[in-house]
């Protein structure tokens, strides 16, 4: 542990206590912020005491000095305000960005995060955002799927000035490409796909491409009637040698005999992605789009489209493709696991979906800040869970008030303790106003965790909220006073309520709660002291939360 950060705990908890630290807060303040510390905690308690008296000797001017010098500021976090950089060509009130999912699965944290920085952008510049719905592939297009979207943002907390369809524009689609046919830039072409296909790798034109422009004309209007999928499509006369391959005359318009699900069967010909993109772009007047890397490739396919049918192209930047490690985030993947059953639904616990990480108790707030901490540079990085949750965890650790269960019980005895009937414990030690529990006891019946009893039997270990005890199946009480190194363990005894709790895995666990975690709502949040942050899923037959994160 850097020495820094148990130097700015213990100052941050001076200046706070007139100059006064206690280094049993300090320990509390390092563990809440990384738990991982727990792991080494018996290394740490002796260098903490030592900061501790040295500040403690100090005064408080002299506390407040030591913070100025070391960078430390009172006020939470300001190292996360981190700013966007500047767009090129950027004029303030001019900006348009825009988030164009396609509504073909539940969002996932890495639309959030274009939709998050196109959003910011636009704020940052006092313009406007367009959601835009690119829903060309009536096959793949949901109803279902555009709720969960605009759920998904809303969540957020991202506002946008105009909600837009691609479907809503088809018939400037058969204008502009009607245009691009009569300018000779565009043709029908009616080889089989798998030709085309072997025609673009080998460089070879197919005998179409030589139509004259009455000939196209003539089968476009076949194509908007009478071929079946597959039978034809339109496109663009570009080059069949050029080295991206994307731009070997790509396809732009196809047949796809399927019912939209906002449009019906009004339509049969739809265009295809860099086709319906790029228009829409320039249609909507988006000036900048910062997207995802794996789009790269496809900018300039775009731009020649664009500058085909004399229209403005938006500045676009690439950011890093946004993949957290070891989950599945791919549409298809994901449908295919849930059909399998491998998944239980879209919000699954062991997937990044919005609705997933809604359930498990994520805040908007903690993946936010987590996503603009991702940044917008290209480069890869690998981005864990580990990440995520620290940043959400920052969020919520002071709005969770905490309460005691025990998962896989022992239950023991405590001779020589004077019998107490009950006792009080804070909701949230670090935030006394928020007032106090009440947890029953029975000295003669107290359940602590299996895990803790094998680990501590036979040594002084606090209960915490009650006393020391020396651990055993019939424990013995010590003392009363809170003792630093002690390991401290939480404990349930009477009127004991049953939990489960959906661990992220998709395993449950299953153990006993104080009494007063029935009076949590639905949806609550809480911390379960010394397992970890969970939210209340359901109240019947039994309690059952859903694990955060530690
Ligand atoms: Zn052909």
């Amino acid at each position: 542990m850097e020495k820094k950060i148990l130097l700015k705990h213990a100052l941050l908890n001076a200046i706070q206590h007139d100059g006064k630290a206690s280094a049993q807060a300090v320990l509390g303040k390092i563990i809440s912020e990384n738990p991982k510390v727990r792991d080494e905690i018996k290394k740490i308690i002796p260098e903490i005491k030592k900061i501790v008296i040295k500040i403690n000797s100090l005064s408080q001017k002299e506390q407040e000095k030591k913070m100025i010098e070391l960078g430390i500021s009172l006020e939470k976090k300001t190292e996360e305000k981190r700013e966007l950089p500047e767009l090129p060509n950027a004029k303030t009130g001019e900006v348009i960005t825009a988030f164009p999912p396609e509504p073909s699965k539940y969002p996932h944290i890495g639309h959030a995060k274009a939709a998050i920085i196109n959003y910011l952008y636009a704020k940052k510049y006092k313009g406007k955002f367009i959601i835009r719905f690119e829903d060309t592939n009536p096959e793949l297009s949901k109803k279902e799927y555009y709720g969960a979207i605009i759920d998904g943002l809303k969540w957020l907390g991202i506002k946008w000035d105009k909600l837009d369809y691609v479907s809503n524009h088809i018939s400037k689609y058969y204008q502009a490409t009607e245009k691009l046919i009569k300018e000779n830039k565009a043709y029908v072409c009616i080889c089989k796909q798998d030709d085309i296909k072997k025609n673009r790798r080998f460089m070879i034109e197919c005998k179409c491409r030589k139509n004259s422009v009455d000939k196209n004309l003539e089968l476009w209007k076949k194509l908007l009637t009478v071929f079946k999928e597959g039978e034809a499509s339109v496109r663009l006369k570009i080059s069949m040698e050029h080295k991206n391959a994307l731009m070997r005359d790509p396809t732009i318009m196809r047949v796809l005999e399927y019912t939209h699900p906002r449009v019906g069967k009004k339509y049969r010909v739809w265009p295809m992605y860099d086709f319906a993109t790029a228009l829409m772009d320039s249609w909507g007047g988006v000036t900048h789009r910062i997207r995802s890397k794996e789009f790269e490739l496809r900018t300039e396919l775009q731009q020649f489209i664009q500058k085909s049918l004399d229209l403005k192209s938006p500045y676009i930047t690439e950011i890093a493709r946004f993949n957290l490690k070891g989950v599945p985030s791919s549409g298809r993947q994901i449908r295919d696991m849930i059909k399998n059953k491998e998944l239980t639904g879209w919000d699954d616990p062991r997937l990044t979906t919005l609705m997933a990480l809604r359930r498990r108790g994520f805040v908007p707030e903690g993946i936010k800040k987590f996503l603009v901490s991702t940044g917008v540079s290209k480069a890869e990085s690998t981005l864990t869970w580990d990440m995520l949750e620290s940043f959400n965890r920052s969020v919520i650790d002071s709005k969770c008030n905490r309460y005691f269960a025990v998962f896989n019980p022992i239950q023991i005895k405590i001779k020589n303790a004077s019998p107490i009937k009950k006792v009080r414990v804070h909701l949230h030690p670090d935030y006394p106003k928020r007032g106090f529990r009440q947890i029953p006891i029975n000295i003669d019946k107290i359940l602590i965790s299996r895990e803790d009893f094998e680990k501590y039997k036979g040594k002084k270990v606090r209960l915490i909220g009650l006393f020391n005890i020396k651990l055993d199946e019939k424990a013995e009480f010590v003392s009363k006073e809170v003792v630093m190194e002690m390991p401290k363990i939480q404990w349930v005894s009477e009127k004991n309520v049953k939990v489960s709790v959906l661990m992220p895995d998709g395993t449950e666990k299953s153990g006993f709660a104080e009494p007063e975690v029935k009076k949590l709502k639905i949806d609550e949040r809480i911390q379960f002291m010394r397992f970890g942050f969970c939210r209340l899923d359901k109240k019947k037959p039994d309690l059952l939360f859903y694990f955060t994160h530690k």
